[in-house]
């Protein structure tokens, strides 16, 4: 779908937590929403950027865009019907109502080990604090990667992490083999 087809489909306005993004159509598991835009900046300019720290997504290690509307309005849901596929393009993850509010789990993009906010999205799985990707419990962590809604850079080093504990197997077998 072009982005073109998408005008008037969302909107930035005033919800119960402040400024927010709603859905002004409905949307479709898959359907894509809008683009981050935004200009690019390190790990230094967001913690430059004070209070407004958690405007820019993380896309890289030390990279980041520094988001422009309407990307900077959304807000994060323990429970999203959003996500965030190639570093930058918003997905629905299910339907979503004319109305709703589209929301991201910040953490499927969070890896700096910086910064952290308190939640109050209501959700009955409301984790209570957010935080970086690593923190989220396994089975989360596996439905976000099955979506594909995984930062690359962090499906890049879970990637690592694995090769890792499999070399330290090898290793561990080769020597019980020579025991
Ligand atoms: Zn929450």
């Amino acid at each position: 779908m072009s982005e073109l087809t998408t005008a008037g489909s969302f909107e930035v306005d005033r919800g119960d937590l402040g400024w927010g993004i709603f859905a002004r159509r409905e949307f479709h598991r898959g359907d894509y929403i809008f683009t981050f835009t935004g200009p690019l900046i390190d790990f230094d300019g967001t913690v430059a950027k004070g209070e407004r720290e958690s405007d820019p997504l993380q896309i890289g290690e030390n990279l980041y865009i520094d988001l422009e509307e309407p990307g900077r309005s959304i807000n994060h849901s323990c429970a999203p019907n959003s996500g965030v596929i190639e570093n930058r393009i918003l997905i629905a993850i299910r339907s979503i109502q004319p109305g709703e509010e589209i929301s991201l789990d910040y953490s499927t993009t969070m890896g700096d080990g910086h910064w952290t906010m308190i939640c109050a999205c209501g959700n009955a799985s409301c984790r209570g604090v957010i935080r970086d990707f690593e923190y989220l419990d396994q089975e989360l962590r596996q439905s976000y990667l099955e979506l594909n809604v995984v930062q690359g850079y962090l499906r890049h080093r879970l990637g690592e992490q694995l090769q890792a504990d499999r070399h330290g197997r090898g290793e561990m077998a080769s020597k019980d083999f020579r025991r």
